[in-house]
């Protein structure tokens, strides 16, 4: 029996051009958001953007995840370190889990370490409600800069 924890990504539309190379090679190697899929592995059931702000797609996709078996959400790493970060990303998170509750995680791979860097000069994450955000992806520097 496939135990592997059901995952759905939502990516910032801002890089809907994405192919989703450092999310998949994160989830395959467990890292970052995904490290905790190290027992069970992960089967990615979902992909989508939330397709512009406000973030419309974001009712749908779910929706459309939880029914084809999404155990998890992760909204993807880019929500957190774009310029700048989505707005909307506690929203999202809190929409998801009342509306069809579904586990929603921030961030996917790993935070890349030119991101860290310029938003450590720009004091966007000084505020410390960020640190509960930025947990699951804060790497250790050797795997940021394997993201970079
Ligand atoms: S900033 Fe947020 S709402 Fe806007 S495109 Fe990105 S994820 Fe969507």
């Amino acid at each position: 029996m496939n135990k592997a924890t059901k995952v759905g990504i939502i990516i910032c539309d801002r890089y809907r051009t994405c192919a989703g190379g450092k999310c998949l090679r994160a989830m395959r190697n467990c890292e970052g958001a995904f490290s905790v899929y190290k027992e069970s592995g992960a089967e990615l059931v979902g992909f989508t953007t939330c397709n512009g702000c406000p973030g419309g797609n974001v009712e749908y996709a779910g929706e459309e995840m939880v029914k084809n078996g999404a155990q998890v959400v992760h909204l993807a790493t880019g929500l957190l370190v774009g310029y700048p970060p989505c707005p909307y990303i506690d929203t999202f998170r809190d929409f998801m889990q009342h509306r069809y509750g579904v586990k929603v995680v921030l961030g996917t791979h790993p935070i890349p370490r030119k991101y860290l860097e310029l938003h450590t000069k720009l004091g966007t994450w000084e505020d410390p409600s960020w640190n509960e955000r930025l947990a699951p992806t804060m790497a250790d520097e050797a795997t940021r800069v394997a993201y970079d």
